[in-house]
């Protein structure tokens, strides 16, 4: 049997940054699959060599190099680049099945049991559910399946601009035709569910397996203070209050050193505050109605009290 991998996407520094921490934490817990990234002609030298150590297969894709019908659909629809660039991934045909993962994705459990599912299998979008959310997804490289996508693409377009609005037409009878093909919430679970269901987030937030951090605010637009171990910048717009510190805490130890060491004497901002004198002033310790609220207002203790690892003992505690 041909052999399986987990597939991403970069198509600059900031997603390939992404796609570092990505590929460090499935290798964390411990995948049996290859990784394969999908790399566009934008991504520096620099971040294409630490890529090379961490994946198994560093991929350039160049749709406007490409001189085939992708190169086509590309003059055709200029607007849907990044889109018909995620679409190589049908292209793998050296592996028998794949998982897609955008590189804004966290894998904090591991997963290699999605490869028991069926093309095309995906979770379900927390804005619209009855479409699938295409952050992670199951499928199977095929040229046959990659040349009808890029004919859809060219002929419909996509209705919200992305890949998912590609994917969600093409594969149009994924919401009613196989639950199987259904992945639970908690193989993509993204920061939305915090504000639209609060109490489902705490009672099984702790089992999210994969963290999506969708939406326009990133991991990697926020600035860290390693010494603090905190998240700058208004956090609580965006992102999950204990996910983000779990992937600055493996960008930062893992991912980074490996940058520095290929940018040498090159300037490279890495996102992390090297330089902050610590606080002198020590945190008042909180009640626990204050402490509720906080949490609430996305002000978590992130790396203390209130971290995964706390929330988890406590939740063994409460199960036994
Ligand atoms: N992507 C990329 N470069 C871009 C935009 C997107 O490489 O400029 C890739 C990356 O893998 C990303 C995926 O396409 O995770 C989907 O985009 P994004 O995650 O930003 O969309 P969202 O999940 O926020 O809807
Ligand atoms: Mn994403």
């Amino acid at each position: 049997m041909a052999e399986q991998a987990f597939v991403t996407l970069a198509t600059n520094d900031s997603y390939a940054k992404g796609a570092m921490v990505l590929a460090k934490s499935l290798r964390k817990h411990k995948t049996s699959k290859k990784l394969v990234v999908l790399v566009g002609p934008h991504v520096s030298d620099q971040s294409r060599a630490v890529l090379h150590k961490i994946y198994d297969e560093v991929r350039l894709v160049d749709v406007m190099d490409s001189g085939d019908t992708a190169h086509l659909a590309m003059m055709k629809r200029p607007d849907l680049g990044v889109t018909l660039t995620k679409l190589h991934c049908w292209t793998l045909t050296h592996y028998s099945k794949c998982v897609f993962m955008d590189a804004d994705t966290l894998v904090v459990s591991n997963i290699d049991e999605l490869f028991d599912r069926e093309e095309l299998s995906a979770a379900p979008d927390p804005g619209w559910p009855d479409f699938f959310n295409s952050g992670v997804f199951v499928f199977r490289p095929s040229n046959e399946t990659y040349s009808k996508l890029l004919q859809y693409c060219t002929e419909h377009g996509s209705f919200d601009g992305g890949d998912q609005g590609v994917l969600n037409g093409f594969f149009s009878d994924w919401s009613t035709a196989d639950i199987t093909k259904h992945l639970p919430f908690i193989y993509n679970m993204s920061s939305i569910a915090i504000y639209t269901y609060l109490p489902a987030f705490k009672q099984y937030g702790a089992n999210a397996k994969v963290v999506h951090f969708l939406g326009q605010m990133k991991p990697w637009s926020y600035t860290y203070d390693p010494k603090q171990r905190r998240v700058r910048g208004d956090v609580q717009e965006a992102s999950h209050p204990s996910f983000l510190l779990e992937w600055w805490a493996l960008y930062s130890s893992e991912v980074v050193p490996m940058l520095f060491r290929e940018y040498g004497d090159q300037p490279f901002h890495s996102g992390c505050e090297e330089d902050v004198a610590p606080s002198q002033d020590a945190p008042l310790p909180m009640s626990s109605a204050e402490r509720k609220q906080k949490w609430e207002q996305g002000q978590a203790d992130y790396m203390g009290i209130d971290s995964f690892d706390n929330i988890q003992k406590k939740l063994d505690a409460f199960l036994k």
